[in-house]
């Protein structure tokens, strides 16, 4: 086998999602290397891939500072290294970039065996429009920081897809109802290739009262449709403002939201004095460049 990094894609749910080119890497790799060694160790024992006398070393987010010298040095000694994530495909919202960059900047090769990723089978059974997406991970733990994040998503014309936990869920659909516009559509795409499988499709304010006190159980990826041209939700925009004022001065609050959701900045400057109580014709001037007279409401 060719000297170089392979980052190998492995199942998230159905072990038999595995790619048979894989499990060839899998069986030739001269190092393998794994996010959680006994999940590759379990995966390679189901489809029989001895491990042929090598051991599999661990490289996490915990320990990547330390793991990684090895692993180059493999590479620099002409090896093959085989590196996978827990589940999924490694470097998507999993441990990997560190060492692809490192070794793309050592100047071995880099390629991939790709394979599942939650965020492809979620996109494939969402039902929703797939030809423009913006993957957006996790969000932030915190309620300001998620609505924060959510409402820097409001305008952009793409499905949205994310990553939860299910005790978070219900309060990132109450969230992403209120800074998006509840009548979007949405799915909540759960145990994806698991027995348990499912997804539920509605609009957002349909699923965050569904979700509302019921905690589902697994895992959950959520998608949810873009905005429609035209139809910004004033109460979205409002709670962003409302949000954005909570860190921010008038002038960046209303830059932001005013970019977040495409509106002139002039009309969203105006709408965050109204919040801030001091009305529209307030002159202490924090108004911002470009939004003076003439400047197009
Ligand atoms: N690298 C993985 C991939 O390619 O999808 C993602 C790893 S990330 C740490 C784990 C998250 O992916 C879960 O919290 C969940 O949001 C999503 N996920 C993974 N497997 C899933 C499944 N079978 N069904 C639904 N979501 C899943």
């Amino acid at each position: 086998m060719a000297p170089g990094l392979y980052l190998v894609a492995t199942p998230i749910g159905n072990a038999r999602d595995i790619t048979l080119r894989a499990l060839d890497i899998l069986s030739s790799a001269d190092v393998l290397a794994a996010e959680d060694t006994r999940s590759l160790r379990r995966l390679m024992e189901i489809h029989g891939i001895a491990l042929g006398g090598r051991s599999i070393v661990a490289y996490h987010d915990h320990n990547g500072p330390r793991a990684r010298p090895r692993l180059i040095a493999d590479l620099a000694a002409g090896r093959s290294v085989a590196y996978a994530s827990e589940a999924g495909t490694p470097l998507i919202a999993d441990p990997g970039f560190d060492l692809a960059r490192e070794a793309v900047a050592g100047g071995y090769a880099v390629t991939s065996a790709p394979g599942p990723t939650a965020l492809a089978a979620a996109l494939s059974v969402a039902a929703l429009p797939t030809d423009k997406v913006l993957f957006a991970g996790f969000l932030p733990n915190t309620a300001s920081a998620r609505r924060r994040a959510l409402s820097e998503l409001a305008s952009v014309p793409a499905t949205l897809v994310f990553y939860e936990s299910p005790k978070r869920l219900g309060a990132m659909l109450a969230d992403a109802s209120e800074t998006l516009g509840g009548e979007r559509r949405a799915a909540v795409c759960r145990e994806l290739t698991k027995k348990f499988e499912e997804a539920r499709r509605d609009t957002l304010s349909a699923l965050a009262e569904t979700y509302r006190d019921a905690p589902p159980k697994g895992e959950i990826v959520v998608v949810i449709d873009r905005g429609q041209k035209g139809d910004i939700n004033e109460d979205a925009v409002e709670t962003a403002l409302r949000e954005a004022l909570r860190h921010g001065s008038v002038r960046d609050a209303a830059a932001g939201v005013a970019m977040a959701f495409a509106l002139p900045k002039r009309q969203v400057y105006q709408l965050a004095m109204q919040i801030k109580g001091r009305g529209d014709d307030d002159s202490d001037s924090d108004e911002p460049d470009g939004i003076g007279a003439g400047d197009g409401v």
